[in-house]
């Protein structure tokens, strides 16, 4: 039995989007700019799953605009905002835990002039509203900071981030990454005033390669890359309405079953969670009040590659929660404050919608199992 447990490195695509894709790449293959009854039929398709994206973000369909993915939005976003306000200031404010779609993109325009203040965690691993607002200064021209954190599972509180900021600074243009939050948690971009909210399809069960960019009307974003003007001059590029329409075809799923995917969730956190108090060397490394997706642990002593294989051979499928970067530890859980040993030994569990109360049991007794035969082979 093949159990994958990587959902936040990617899922597997539900059979409506794999229909909708293949429909329109067989059926309505036409290009959406051409003018024709066959560019139309594609346009129609785009514009159905941009209104039912909209529909989930709680706003207007004109206000997103499709890309490559979220490294792609989270680069539009970075790059051609402060691109747009080049004489607004000089200060980018982020979170110490970012993506690297985003950690980099502000670390490259750090290395060109700006200024970068990176908020860290509390020591008891939360983000504070008050950080960030006294992070922010008149210099600043972009706040960009993420909804839900990868590794951890940690929700940076962005429904009190945001009002709190815009109190003081009313005008300063706000990115949230939403990749991991997405459809997990209640979100409205225009009742949280948000400007900028990037989103990918491939977490939320439709194809790699597609995403979203959400901009709030009247907000400037320039674009990082020219060509013939599609999505409104900021993305240019024929639109890939395959990837459009399983992108809006997946999300309507979520949107629908939003309860059910909700609950499964929980559960399979909380079984989990209550299976692993028979590893005692088991250490739960997300918080409780996290994004229940997901569950880091770390086993120490154990280095995450050697377990990861050791299940791999079982066909359990997790991921080093560590996202060693050239055998790096990872700065991100290094920024949550975890001690080197649980860095090296971190383990991510992710769910699905699928994922089976069955699928968790046989996981919880594969690592018990596996725990036991490999502590007594590393202390040799
Ligand atoms: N941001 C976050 C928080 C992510 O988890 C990911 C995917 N690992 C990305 C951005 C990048 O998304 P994509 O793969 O669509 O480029």
């Amino acid at each position: 039995m093949e159990i994958y447990l990587d959902n936040c490195a990617t899922t597997r695509v539900c059979p409506e989007a794999a229909a909708a894709c293949m429909e329109a790449m067989t059926e309505e293959y036409g290009n959406p700019s051409s003018l024709h009854r066959k560019g139309l039929s594609a346009e129609k398709i785009m514009h159905a799953a941009r209104k039912s994206i909209a529909g989930l973000l709680g706003c207007e369909p004109e206000c997103i605009i499709f890309t490559g993915g979220a490294t792609d939005s989270n680069n539009i976003a970075i790059q051609g905002g402060v691109s747009a306000r080049k004489r607004q200031g000089k200060t980018i404010v982020t979170s110490a835990v970012e993506h690297p779609s985003v950690g980099e993109t502000v670390s490259a325009l750090e290395a060109q002039g700006y200024t970068v203040k990176r908020v860290k965690p509390r020591p008891d691993g939360n983000f504070a509203a008050e950080d960030f607002v006294d992070a922010v200064d008149d210099d600043t021209v972009l706040l960009t900071f993420m909804m839900v954190n990868n590794e951890l599972g940690t929700i940076l509180p962005y429904d009190r981030i945001i009002p709190a900021v815009r109190r003081k600074y009313p005008g300063l243009l706000i990115h949230m990454d939403g990749v991991q939050g997405f459809t997990k948690l209640p979100l409205n971009v225009k009742r949280l005033d948000l400007d900028l909210f990037s989103f990918s399809g491939h977490k939320l069960y439709a194809p790699k390669g597609i995403g979203g960019l959400y901009i709030k009307k009247g907000i400037r974003v320039s674009p990082v890359e020219y060509g013939g003007g599609q999505e409104r001059g900021i993305r240019s590029g024929t639109q890939s309405v395959p990837l459009i329409a399983a992108m809006g075809q997946a999300l309507e799923l979520c949107r629908r079953d939003s309860s059910a995917i909700l609950k499964n969730y929980r559960e399979r956190n909380s079984q989990l969670r209550a299976l692993l108090t028979r590893i005692p060397q088991a250490v739960i490394n997300s918080p409780e009040n996290g994004c229940p997706h997901l569950l880091n642990i770390s086993i120490p002593g154990i280095p995450s590659e050697i377990l990861l294989h050791a299940l791999e051979e079982q066909e359990i499928y997790v991921s080093s929660g560590s996202a060693c970067a050239k055998g790096a530890l990872s700065e991100t859980l290094q920024a949550y404050g975890l001690p080197p040993e649980r860095i090296r030994s971190a383990l991510r569990i992710s769910f699905s919608r699928e994922t089976t109360a069955e699928e968790i049991e046989r996981f919880a007794d594969v690592l018990e199992q596996t725990v036991n035969r490999l502590s007594k082979v590393i202390q040799k």
